[in-house]
């Protein structure tokens, strides 16, 4: 079978992968199909979906697949590591979406590569489903992200603390380049590989930097506006990545790596769920500062290309990063002005979205449940009460609704369409971790799928209502709360 794969990495010079095949495996099962990103693919689902158990486990390789593991670098919690690379991913190739673009798609869990240490190269079933679930729900919360095409379960146990079911995920993605990516070659003083990587990266993403002074400049100028942009866009909705190693950083700006990632239920700006992030390195607050200090990485691979004079390029370099938490602040602080209702902009705004997020620390409310109710309170004032129940003390929840309307008087907005606005931007449902974790207990432990779908479900739809699965969109009872998530390698 035919996918209509084109190849533009594995058109690079072949020391920027390995070309191998994935390793088989025993018994292949179709857990989870994505017909509608099938059809994006310019797929036709009805052709691929029966095949979908041998596809996309490697079983059966599509006859145009031209399989290659990726060599990267990265820092992993700030040291570097000079060769990570694929160590049980696979680029299958790309295909021509609907919209034109390209996309990688990538079998995760495929087997070992030459990049696989001392790994296994394969996956659990339980986080593949995790990074499935949450990469969709990612998507119908409109930040930009990789897509998830396919959970198959292998009929084969991986081995980590506990023997589990193995599986593979289909990965679907701007490009798999990451900051590492960059890295890898800058550190084996590989510039010409440099240049080729900025190329192709400019080629695929960034096509109007051609035309700068410096392409290297325009691109590193781009890519740090995105993930201002990106970062703004988790925290908005309460999300923590986990894991920011500059290799968990793609170059398209879109989310990648979903490991011990999580949202916040209770509100609490030192949050931090990885159970391997003991000095909260990846906090929810941390999260644009070390996205700077990866771009800061990512600048010293460019430092070369930017100009041939290094301190005229350090300076150029510098001056383009520098702006990133005053970038990330700027889409923070709209993002925050359509979460609370307002459409025009006033200078008091910024301390209104403080002293909302101080209550939220001080009372422990739930980051979701304060801007939804919020929303239900700005369309009727009668729904105020219930955004109260939120906070213990009530005097000072009261107060700074009565500012906040006082504020909403210069705004021209009226009551219904701000509460439709908001929303639109304020989701009822999110992946909350304890409806994750009952999920992928289910499936992993029982071989009961149905928790995982009903989820996927709420979850592809989070602004509407849905008043039949109310109690999705309620945060974890004291005894479900979930206080560490796992990488789940
Ligand atoms: P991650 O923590 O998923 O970002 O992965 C970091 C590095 O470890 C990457 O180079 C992965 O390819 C590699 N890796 C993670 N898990 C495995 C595994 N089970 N087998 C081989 N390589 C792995
Ligand atoms: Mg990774």
């Amino acid at each position: 079978m035919r996918l209509g794969f084109e190849h533009t990495y594995s058109a690079l010079p072949s020391r920027f992968y390995a070309r191998v095949a994935p390793t088989p495996v025993a018994s292949p099962a179709l857990v989870v199909f994505n017909g509608p990103l099938a059809e994006e693919l310019g797929l036709d689902p009805g052709a691929v979906e029966p095949r979908a158990a041998a596809l996309f486990s490697g079983n059966e390789l599509p006859e145009d697949a031209d399989p290659i593991a990726m060599a990267y670098a990265g820092h992993q919690f700030g040291a570097f590591v000079p060769r990570l690379g694929d160590g049980r991913a696979l680029l299958l190739g790309e295909l021509r979406a609907r919209d034109g673009t390209l996309r990688d798609v990538q079998l995760k869990g495929s087997g070992l590569t030459p990049f696989s240490r001392n790994a296994d190269g394969r996956a659990a079933l339980g986080p593949m489903l995790r990074e499935y679930l949450i990469s969709e729900a990612m998507h119908a919360l409109r930040i930009p992200t990789t897509r998830s095409l396919a959970v198959v379960s292998t009929g084969e146990r991986v081995y980590r603390e506990d023997a589990l079911p193995g599986a593979v995920l289909t990965r679907v993605a701007a490009s798999h380049v990451r900051v590492g990516t960059f890295q890898y070659f800058a550190a084996r003083g590989d510039q010409e590989g440099v240049r080729v990587l900025l190329d192709y990266v400019i080629a695929r993403h960034y096509p109007e930097a051609r035309h700068e002074a410096s392409p290297a400049l325009a691109v590193l100028k781009a890519v740090a506006a995105r993930q201002a942009a990106l970062v703004a866009d988790w925290m908005l909705v309460g999300f923590i990545h986990g894991v920011m190693n500059t290799d968990n950083m793609a170059i398209s700006g879109e989310t990648i790596d979903y490991g011990p990632c999580a949202f916040m239920d209770a509100y609490h700006p030192n949050t931090v769920f990885s159970s391997i992030d003991h000095n909260g390195r990846y906090a929810y607050v941390n999260q644009a500062a070390i996205a700077q200090w990866n771009l800061v990485r990512f600048a010293e691979t460019l430092v070369p290309l930017i100009d041939a004079d290094e301190d005229k390029a350090i300076r150029l370099a510098t001056e383009a990063v520098a702006p990133f938490i005053a970038q990330f602040d700027a889409h923070f602080l709209a993002g925050m002005r359509r979460k609370i209702g307002l459409s025009n902009a006033e200078d008091g705004d910024v301390q209104l979205v403080k002293r909302l997020f101080s209550l939220m620390q001080d009372a422990g409310a739930d980051f979701t449940l304060t801007f939804r109710r919020l929303a239900h309170a700005a369309e009727n004032a009668e729904e105020e009460s219930a955004l109260c129940e939120l906070f213990p003390d009530q005097t000072a929840i009261r107060s700074w609704l009565q500012d906040w309307r006082h504020r909403l008087k210069s705004d021209p907005l009226g009551h219904e369409e701000r509460g439709a606005r908001m929303r639109q931007v304020n989701p009822a449902f999110i992946p909350r971790n304890h409806r994750v974790e009952e999920a992928l207990n289910a499936a992993s432990g029982q071989g009961d799928l149905e928790p995982f779908r009903r989820l996927l479900h709420i979850l592809q739809r989070p602004f509407e209502e849905q008043p039949g699965h109310a109690e999705y969109a309620q945060p974890p009872q004291p005894s479900e709360r979930v206080y560490r998530t796992f990488c789940g390698t």
